[in-house]
């Protein structure tokens, strides 16, 4: 099993849509503020998490608690994904049902402990010349928890690259039918 974990302050050959590529690119990170300190209580008002105790939580937020839209909640309005985990090679179209479930049941555990870690999408690219599956994230946490869940269960070759200070990543497993 090849497992390799890099570490760049650009990222590589992103294969996404031309408009993902160019935003993946930008330096739009700074709009979601995932690191700015709310007003104490906030409440999102799309998915109802709060700002509590210098953090994100699913815990209840009190009436008087000022609503703002969370982070993840407007990545998922902009579609604009921290996290990117491009799953390559036939094993993926060969074992589909049972990969998307191992992706979503990442998604779930991961989410439940960090409201601001939600998978965003699973997409087959079309334009791709080989097989090849996008899955995208709000956060990089999940993108990363995905890419270690797929290895874990089935090796294959699983490549990290971090960009933007750490801010996005590109997840990138591959694997082939045997
Ligand atoms: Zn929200």
């Amino acid at each position: 099993m090849a497992k390799q974990s890099q570490r760049r302050g650009r990222l590589g050959e992103f294969k996404g849509t031309i408009g993902q590529r160019e935003r993946f690119k930008s330096e739009r990170h700074d709009v979601y503020q995932e690191q700015k300190k709310w007003p104490e209580p906030t409440r999102c008002p799309t998915c109802g998490a709060a700002f509590m105790d210098g953090r994100w939580t699913w815990e209840t937020a009190p009436p008087s608690a000022q609503e703002v839209e969370c982070p993840a909640c407007r990545r998922i309005a902009d579609a604009y994904p921290a996290g990117f985990v491009e799953i390559a090679g036939t094993f993926f179209e060969a074992h589909r049902e049972e990969l998307i479930g191992l992706i979503r049941n990442a998604a779930a555990l991961e989410k439940g402990e960090h409201p601001l870690e939600r998978l965003m999408a699973i997409e087959r690219d079309e334009d791709a010349e080989a097989p090849l599956t996008l899955v995208t994230t709000t956060g990089v946490h999940l993108a990363r928890r995905i890419g270690d869940a797929l290895a874990r269960a089935y090796e294959g070759d699983l490549t990290i690259q971090y960009g933007d200070a750490e801010h996005q990543v590109r997840v990138h497993w591959a694997r082939d039918a045997d």
